[in-house]
């Protein structure tokens, strides 16, 4: 268990896009527990492993309790249907800004111990899934900002 250290905005790491997982490792899982443990940390609802510097299909998402790790996740269907909401980023500290993500959406990935399996989500966990997928691509939600970015007092929106 450990906390890694979060990359910030400006960070040439967070614009690359991350490769596919072929097989899980040892070093893999711990990086997994040690995102949750910097996730949980800062008070965020989702990390990607490029946030802490390892460019690597991962993401581990939190926004209710229930804990999503998604290794080589792919989008498998969106609605669209649109909701546009304030959102956040650990990467973007003390920043909130207003995207339009869709509504539901249907993914797939595989677990910590590589067992495949498929979410169906909407609302906070399909815009989380979709801001976390983003970052695996390189793009940060600060692209996809409709107006200006805003300071939050509280970490409500942080992603
Ligand atoms: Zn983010």
């Amino acid at each position: 268990m450990a906390i890694r250290k979060i990359r910030q905005l400006g960070d040439d790491i967070l614009r690359k896009k991350c490769r596919e997982v072929p097989e899980m490792t040892p070093k893999l899982q711990e990086l997994i527990e040690d995102m949750y443990d910097t996730m949980y940390e800062a008070e965020g609802v989702g990390l990607a492993a490029s946030q802490v510097g390892i460019l690597k299909r991962i993401v581990v998402i939190d926004v209710d309790g229930t804990p999503y790790t998604m290794v080589n996740p792919k989008i498998l269907e969106i609605s669209d249907d649109t909701e546009t909401a304030s959102e956040g980023c650990l990467s973007v500290p003390g920043k909130a800004g207003s995207v339009t993500r869709p509504a539901f959406v249907r993914a797939e990935a595989w677990d910590e111990n590589m067992v495949h399996y498929e979410v169906e989500a909407e609302g906070y966990l399909a815009r989380a899934i979709c801001h976390e997928l983003d970052h695996l691509e390189g793009i940060v939600y600060v692209d996809k900002v409709e107006g200006e970015l805003y300071d939050v007092q509280e970490e409500d929106y942080e992603e």
